[in-house]
């Protein structure tokens, strides 16, 4: 299915060269710990394709964009995200270089637990 760029950080995570604390994966997706967590639940999920940024995406993506999002809760919820509307979590997509985007391969944050963050 998918291009993977030899260089990049999550295409290493995805291969198995480099190694992570898993959360969820299946064909599409994996998710796992950030390496450096701003919330008492901090994980990323990335498409295994390697897609540099949000903004590289086509209509050829909008199934799994459909797909990723409606997994997005279901793993906070298993991760440990306190139920809405107490609860919740946040949704970060560092778009860019003024949008903060340091790992150029597709991730969305997610983030929860009970405050305060390191971050935000
Ligand atoms: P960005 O700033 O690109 O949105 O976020 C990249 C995120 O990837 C950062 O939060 C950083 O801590 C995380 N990260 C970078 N390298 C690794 C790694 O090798 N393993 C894991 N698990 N996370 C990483
Ligand atoms: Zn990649």
């Amino acid at each position: 299915m998918s291009q993977s760029d030899p260089n990049c950080i999550f295409c290493k995570i995805v291969a198995g060269q480099i190694p992570c604390k898993k959360v969820y994966e299946d064909e599409e997706f994996l998710a796992f710990h950030d390496i450096a967590p701003w919330a008492p639940v901090h994980f990323l999920i990335i498409p295994k394709q390697h897609i540099i940024s949000l903004a590289h995406l086509t209509s050829e993506h909008e199934g799994l964009m459909g797909r990723l999002m409606t997994l997005i809760p279901k793993l906070a919820a298993q991760e440990g995200c306190n139920p809405y509307p107490e609860g919740g979590f946040r949704l970060v997509t560092n778009t860019g270089k003024e949008g903060g985007q340091e790992v150029h391969h597709l991730h969305f944050h997610v983030m929860g637990g009970p405050r305060p963050w390191l971050k935000g």
